[in-house]
């Protein structure tokens, strides 16, 4: 069954802490707070001041309440351990290029994922940090002459991005060319998952209900020999250029394509007339309906509102009710509201997925 969008960035999302069957979430916590930073085991934590629109390709989102950028799997665990130990709860983040922070922030740590090495281990096998640039990963190995990854030119996360959400296009997707994926779990042990363990849906992984994960440190994945790899990875990244906004910020595809109805999420939009169509600093991109803007200014609530808007306008004419794929990330875990009530032009919009 699909997880409705409001309880998927709660309970997913979100490693917290409870006390008493109570999670732990301070409402009361000033964003005005100034910067201090302390080290802890060579961790440089930055309290009250990173502004989450600078780790998003969005561009939009307030103050995290802590903020640590970690390169090695004993920073990232150290890092964690720090968070249990303080009840903190905190999210792990790549490039951001599939978020939607809140103007408010978060009130808890975002741990920024740099861990970047690659290892070329047997003859198409390659070892992968979790922060390794994705699309740079397909490229290098594209122009190896290794096929699986092409589709990753051009998509602007980390690779444990791309293995939490599967992320996918022209037909590949990041599943089928994995082998293993190396995560640190809540407690602090690191196991390795073997592919043939885990089952993979579209933009739908283990990953994302596993209730033992703290994060994902590394993927291996396994590639067959191709002349024609590096064609194709350049074929799929001209068809880009030519048919995304890619000068713009954006997250991406917002919808994911209504399973088994042949049609995509863009064309439904474009056909309801809504390609330009804008909220505040919020807009439908003019290139790719299913691509929004932040045309400058955007709020996060101007996106959200533009999202139930397109979301209630494609329903009302086909009947389809789009299923977001971006992931909003709201500042407090578990007191989000299920039926978040926006308006637009004086209307109440029913947003039981917002
Ligand atoms: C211009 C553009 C084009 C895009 N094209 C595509 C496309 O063709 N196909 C596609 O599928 N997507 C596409 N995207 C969306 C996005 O780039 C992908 O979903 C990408 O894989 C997200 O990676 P990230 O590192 O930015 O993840 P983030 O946005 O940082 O995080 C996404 C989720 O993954 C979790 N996460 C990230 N790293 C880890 C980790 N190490 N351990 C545990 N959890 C983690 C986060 O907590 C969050 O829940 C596009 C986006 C843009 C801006």
């Amino acid at each position: 069954m699909p997880i409705p969008f409001q309880i998927r960035h709660a309970q997913l999302l979100f490693h917290t802490t409870r006390r008493n069957n109570t999670y732990f979430c301070n409402n009361s916590y000033s964003f005005s707070k100034p910067q201090q930073t302390h080290d802890r085991n060579d961790l440089k934590f930055v309290h009250g001041k990173k502004l989450l629109k600078d780790l998003s390709t969005w561009g939009i989102g307030g103050p995290c309440k802590h903020f640590i950028q970690v390169f090695d799997q004993t920073q990232l665990a150290s890092a964690i351990r720090y968070c249990h130990e303080n009840s903190i709860r905190f999210i792990i983040i790549g490039k951001g290029s599939n978020c939607l922070f809140d103007d408010l922030g978060f009130d808890g740590c975002v741990i920024l994922n740099r861990i970047d090495f690659l290892e070329r281990k047997e003859h198409g096998v390659f070892r992968v940090g979790s922060g390794f640039r994705f699309n740079k990963l397909g490229k290098q190995c594209s122009n190896e002459g290794f096929a699986g990854l092409e589709f990753a030119g051009g998509i602007p996360g980390t690779v444990g991005g791309a293995i939490f959400m599967n992320a996918g296009a022209n037909g590949q997707e990041t599943a089928d060319a994995v082998e293993s994926v190396e995560i640190v779990t809540k407690d602090g042990k690191f196991q390795r998952l073997e592919r043939a363990d885990l089952s993979f849906g579209y933009r739908l992984t283990p990953f994302q209900t596993m209730q033992e994960l703290a994060a994902i440190v590394a993927v291996t994945f396994q590639l067959q020999r191709s002349e024609s790899s590096k064609m194709r990875q350049l074929e799929y990244l001209e068809r880009r250029r030519k048919s995304q906004p890619i000068s713009e910020r954006t997250a991406g595809s917002v919808f994911q394509n209504p399973p088994y109805l042949g049609v995509a999420a863009a064309k439904l939009i474009e056909e309801a007339g809504l390609k330009g169509f804008r909220v505040g600093g919020a807009m439908v991109s003019e290139i790719h309906a299913n691509f929004f803007i932040n045309s400058g200014g955007s709020t996060s609530q101007d996106m959200l509102t533009l999202i139930a808007v397109v979301k209630e306008k494609v329903d009302r004419k086909f009947g389809v009710q789009l299923k977001e794929e971006v992931l909003h990330i709201s500042p407090y875990c578990n007191d989000v509201k299920p039926n978040k009530d926006v308006t637009f032009e004086g209307r109440k919009i029913d947003t039981h997925c917002l």
